[in-house]
């Protein structure tokens, strides 16, 4: 038994990424009417400034310089530097919706404070 746990174990699955909500949803990405991005967990804000966001300056990539808490206002901020022309500029992302809010206090638990007390935001349409 132990033979063939270690011979299948190269194919178990790592664990699942504690910062991805397995439940992301097609509102993803999506803005808010307010013009925010529907974040709906932790690593999502990360894989859009690697991944999808462009320097609005010259369209170089960005890298991540800082990040402010704005939970109070329902959102999460990412300050950014343009890796070609080294300009700033930042990605607002709202966490106020119930997808990102329901995922948040899972991960929680005894912890989970709400701590914005405005109408969770939804996408444009
Ligand atoms: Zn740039």
């Amino acid at each position: 038994m132990g033979f063939l746990r270690r011979i299948f174990g190269f194919w178990k699955r790592p664990p699942a990424d504690p910062a991805v909500n397995p439940r992301r949803t097609r509102d993803l990405y999506a803005l808010t009417p307010e013009g925010y991005i529907i974040a709906q967990d932790i690593a999502c804000q990360y894989e859009f400034a690697r991944d999808i966001a462009r320097c609005p300056y010259c369209d170089g990539t960005l890298r991540i310089a800082a990040q402010l808490n704005r939970a109070s206002q329902g959102l999460n901020e990412l300050v950014c530097m343009c890796t070609a022309c080294n300009r700033r500029t930042s990605l607002i992302f709202d966490v106020s919706n119930d997808v990102y809010q329901r995922w948040i206090a899972s991960q929680m638990g005894d912890l989970y404070l709400r701590n914005y007390d405005g109408p969770a935001r939804r996408p444009a349409r």
